[in-house]
């Protein structure tokens, strides 16, 4: 299976996450914040890639501490982070997200989480792809794929625009995505 350390989460993230999970990366890197749909969106993402508990504190901590201070981090998020991982309050031992879970959820304002596919305006889904590496030919059939309402099928082409491979399995997981990313580029 595939494991991912933090000196390389960065890496991999640009080139191995669904588009789902780059902006929420993204958007943690950037204002060092996310609310509670998108820490659970990408934290369970990360622990389903093999982040161990003790490097996903030391992640979560780097980025709020730059925002909310590391004491309130230590109060009011570490907590969260070591209940997804089964350490706290009922010890469930939480599953990373779905496609389908993902694609029905609703995010508010100010949320990063859900499918890109469904939530992201044309403009910016565009403008997303392209930073992905997708050109304008595959472009068009991703966006034709969203029109209709078939996210996966689009994040399948998106996948495929961008490994330059076949994915006849479909997307169905963020975390089968990036396995598949990552055996696509071995
Ligand atoms: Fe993420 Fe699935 Fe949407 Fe792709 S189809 S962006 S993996 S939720």
């Amino acid at each position: 299976s595939t494991e991912i350390s933090l000196k390389d989460i960065d890496q991999v993230a640009n080139s191995s996450f669904p588009l789902c999970m780059r902006h929420l990366f993204e958007k943690l890197r950037e204002t060092h914040h996310l609310k509670h749909g998108g820490r659970m969106q990408l934290g369970l993402f990360l622990k389903g890639v093999g982040l161990s508990l003790d490097d996903a504190l030391a992640f979560w901590r780097a980025e709020f501490s730059q925002n909310v201070g590391s004491e309130r981090f230590d109060k009011e998020y570490a907590y969260s982070i070591r209940h997804n991982y089964g350490k706290e309050g009922k010890r469930t031992d939480y599953t990373p997200y779905s496609c389908q879970k993902i694609i029905s959820s609703t995010p508010g304002t100010g949320d990063h989480h859900g499918c890109p596919y469904r939530n992201f305006s044309e403009e910016n889904l565009r403008a997303a792809l392209r930073r992905m590496g997708v050109g304008e030919r595959p472009m068009e059939e991703v966006m034709e794929r969203v029109r209709n309402r078939h996210y996966q099928l689009a994040c399948t082409l998106t996948f495929e625009a961008v490994h330059g491979t076949s994915c006849d399995s479909g997307v169905n997981h963020p975390n089968q995505y990036l396995s598949l990313s990552q055996r696509a580029m071995q």
